[in-house]
């Protein structure tokens, strides 16, 4: 054996073995930009894959791989939770996005997505802005999230923090038996686009407040909004707001909160937000549940942004996004009941609500609904 072919094998031969949950991986290789990305379609069973693309300098090839991956399954079951005709799917570019921007770049990125010809639908992630996806669409019309002004449905966290509402009533409907959110008391950790949209609502509706976040502007902003409608409120450092006597813990910053040493602190009677990836493990819904703490899966609390995003490719229409945004209510009760009547945790009722609908779908489909174009995409 040549050494070119010793070489090749050795980087190839697991290939199919570290795809093999995934329909497709794209390498796409762009030397006159320096372009280097990675597109994983994980399932397209309820539709084309559907998925932000993050730019992250990644420390090897290896690494972006594992992370989108991972990335792009979470995706199905997203798009399965908030009952999309999307599948899940995910991108990564190898770079610094301090550094490595161009329009070229994405231009050139904005190509490879046209080549999937629909099978693969992006728009930002951490380390990509609106304006990256601007020239990217000069490229390919799969491009969502983008601006108003170019067709797109604008500031998803307005969608998001209604969610996190919805979600808010829910559990407290659950808890308490009706949606009452008047004097009730609640921690929201990180006061950015979702979290204060969050706080001034809750204020709006008598509920009373400890808020932290790392940012002094923000919690001067919320305080101030606080004064103006005679709201409670109470600013708290950033371990303080595991350690409060609230009835929910709100967390609207960062993953990985719910941890071994916070999940010590925490007394709330439900935890309930929109950060990404809260818990640490999956282990600690079992933790949080023998505490007696209601867990609402985050991923269904924050699909208010992703249902937006879908929703665009119809047409951008605000009303019919917060109709379907409405649905976390009932789906999160629905939650809630099967994991209590089946004794198992809420981040399990809500994978197998899922995965229920992504069976149900396989028995529907047939390879002709498979790779139909979907119906915003037919132009002629
Ligand atoms: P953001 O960046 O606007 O706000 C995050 C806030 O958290 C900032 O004010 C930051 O200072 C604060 N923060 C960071 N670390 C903190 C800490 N240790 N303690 C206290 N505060 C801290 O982000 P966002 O858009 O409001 O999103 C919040 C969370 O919700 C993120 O996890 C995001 O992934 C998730 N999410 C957002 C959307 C959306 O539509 N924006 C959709 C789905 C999920």
């Amino acid at each position: 054996m040549t050494q070119e072919l010793e070489k090749a094998k050795s980087m190839t031969d697991d290939v199919f073995q570290t795809i093999a949950n995934h329909e497709q991986v794209v390498f796409c290789n762009d030397t006159a930009t320096g372009l280097q990305a990675i597109i994983a379609i994980h399932d397209t069973t309820l539709g084309p894959a559907l998925g932000g693309t993050r730019m992250y300098p990644y420390a090897s090839v290896t690494e972006a791989l594992q992370d989108v991956l991972r990335l792009a399954e979470g995706m199905t079951y997203k798009c399965a939770a908030a009952d999309l005709d999307f599948g899940g799917g995910k991108a990564v570019i190898i770079g610094d996005p301090a550094k490595d921007k161009s329009a070229a770049l994405f231009r050139a990125y904005g190509q490879f997505v046209d080549s999937l010809n629909g099978r693969f639908y992006t728009g930002t992630d951490m380390g990509t802005t609106m304006d990256d996806f601007v020239q990217a669409t000069r490229e390919t019309n799969y491009i969502n999230g983008l601006p108003e002004a170019y067709g797109g449905g604008g500031d998803s966290s307005i969608p998001t923090s209604q969610g996190v509402m919805y979600g808010l009533k829910a559990t407290n409907y659950y808890l308490y038996g009706d949606t009452e959110l008047k004097n009730r008391t609640f921690a929201i950790q990180g006061l950015g686009k979702v979290g204060y949209k969050v706080a001034e609502q809750l204020l709006h509706a008598g509920a009373r407040l400890y808020v932290t976040d790392l940012d002094e502007g923000a919690l001067q902003n919320i305080a101030k909004r606080a004064q103006e409608l005679h709201g409670e409120i109470r600013i708290v450092n950033h371990q303080e707001i595991y350690q409060t006597d609230a009835d929910v813990f709100v967390p609207c910053a960062m993953g990985s909160v719910i941890n071994d040493e916070t999940v010590k602190h925490l007394s709330v009677k439900a935890v309930v937000g929109s950060a990404n990836n809260q818990l640490a493990t999956n282990g600690h819904a079992k933790i949080l549940q023998d505490k007696g703490i209601l867990y609402a899966p985050d991923y269904i609390v924050n699909m208010g942004g992703l249902i937006q995003v879908a929703d665009e490719l119809y047409g951008p229409n605000k009303d019919r996004v917060m109709f379907k945004t409405k649905t976390i209510y009932q789906a999160l009760l629905d939650i809630y009941r099967e994991a209590e009547l089946d004794a198992i945790t809420t981040v399990e009722a809500a994978n197998r609500m899922c995965e229920a609908r992504l069976a149900e779908q396989k028995e529907r489909n047939s390879f002709y609904a498979r790779t139909r174009r979907p119906k915003w995409d037919i132009k002629e």
